[in-house]
């Protein structure tokens, strides 16, 4: 069980009690954090058994969690995280960096980084008796949602644009959730989940406003500190991680969970933490190269759809993460992505746009002497390439047609 004491507002720091708020800072709209009882935890010694917890899933941080177990063995919803880290030694070489990482979120039961979060807010909308769970979604939150519910009979429903990417809006309808497509934006169907949560009394899961959604990103920092920091140990430089930014929700999660490891005395080092965006939607970016935390809300435009984000709605924190750890801002432009997704598929790594944007950023990082050779790096990807094969094919050139004779298939090998 978590060890929840209450919320404090990422902007005025008032403390709430954990009853008495639902979502943001009623007084100044700002994102609450989560606090958690570190002393508590640390008494448990939680630590110690970890090293022989066998739970191979963000459950086995559980203690860490601001949540109760949420039951659901043997479905879906306890296969979210613990996702494969890989080392792929042709992107060492052609980068020039030594020791190179890529955590493969795709590999999460709907394909992308988002069933953390969705499997947080599952347990917690379990915790709260929920009857239904709204949010709004560029698509992999809202497919993440729907099947995170659907493996426990959650009721769910998605607002998103109805440009979504086709796979995407497919995974929520096979999910079973009710699927509403909103002729606008992301920001458009962002605001309507609002109002609909309002107005219908639905638990809404929308990114950067439900704390929740941050408590179960955070889990993909205890992984990569489990199964790199850890190991490497205090006297390496410390690990640079690379993850694209769209509502900056992930790299804020991201962030939450290293201090919360720091703040447990359970790691000496902060990693650095590198936001990556597309210079269609760069409205973090922006902020934090302007030094200000003030995000003014761009017009967004870019073919990766899951960081296609007019106003961020957890900016602040999203420029606090690279800001406060030594990291930074990268900007990319689409055709970087599109070669970074060729690069990726290269060593058996299938991304969608989102989730190659993250090794583009590393790509533009290391040119631009950001990053040295012996500084370790591990890059996410955010999201499986499946998700989005009409952005796939633009990064390739076509298979040629032959008729089926050995004299063809000669002309063309
Ligand atoms: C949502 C998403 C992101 C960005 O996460 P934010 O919290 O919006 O910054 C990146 N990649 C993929 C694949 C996503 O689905
Ligand atoms: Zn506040």
């Amino acid at each position: 069980m978590g060890q929840m004491v209450g919320y404090r507002c990422s902007l005025c720091g008032k403390e709430y009690a954990p009853n008495s708020v639902t979502y943001t800072c009623p007084a100044d709209g700002g994102n609450l954090d989560v606090m958690l009882d570190y002393e508590l935890i640390w008494k448990q010694s939680y630590l110690h058994s970890l090293a022989t917890e066998a739970e191979p899933s963000l459950w086995r941080y559980l203690h860490l969690l601001p949540v109760d177990d949420p039951g659901g063995e043997g479905t879906p919803l306890r296969q979210a995280g613990w996702t494969p880290i890989y080392q792929p030694p042709a992107l060492s070489v052609s980068l020039g960096i030594e020791n190179l990482w890529v955590k493969d979120e795709g590999r999460n039961p709907t394909a992308s980084f988002k069933d953390r979060a969705s499997a947080v807010v599952v347990a917690r909308a379990r915790q709260i008796k929920a009857g239904v769970v709204v949010t709004a979604s560029t698509g992999n939150a809202g497919a993440a949602l729907a099947g995170m519910a659907a493996a426990v009979g959650q009721k769910a429903v998605i607002l998103a644009p109805r440009t979504a990417p086709p796979a995407k809006i497919t995974q929520l309808l096979i999910y079973g959730a009710k699927v509403i497509l909103v002729d606008g934006n992301y920001d458009a169907a962002f605001d309507l989940a609002l109002e609909a949560a309002q107005e219908f009394g639905w638990y809404c899961r929308n990114t950067g406003y439900n704390p929740f959604t941050l408590e179960g990103k955070k889990t993909a920092a205890f992984e990569i500190w489990e199964s790199l920091v850890l190991p490497m140990g205090d006297r390496s430089k410390p690990l640079c991680v690379f993850v694209s930014v769209g509502d900056g929700n992930i790299i804020s999660g991201l962030h939450k969970g290293f201090k919360d490891l720091y703040n447990l005395g359970w790691m000496e080092q902060m990693p650095r933490l590198f936001g990556v965006q597309t210079s269609g939607s760069a409205a973090v970016a922006n902020a934090f190269f302007a030094g200000t935390e003030k995000i003014q809300p761009v017009k967004a435009d870019t073919l990766a759809d899951s960081i296609s984000v007019d106003l961020p709605r957890d900016g602040v924190r999203a420029v606090r993460a690279a800001r406060e750890t030594n990291g930074a801002y990268v900007v990319v432009d689409d055709a970087d992505i599109l070669k970074a997704m060729a690069d990726f598929g290269r060593v058996g790594i299938f991304a969608e746009p989102a989730g190659a944007t993250a090794y583009a950023g590393l790509k533009h990082a290391v040119a631009n002497g950001l990053i040295q050779a012996d500084d370790p790096v591990l890059v996410m990807n955010t999201g499986n390439g499946l998700k989005d094969i009409k952005a796939a094919m633009q990064a390739m050139t076509g298979a040629p047609v032959i008729e089926p004779s050995l004299q063809a298939l000669k002309s063309v090998v």
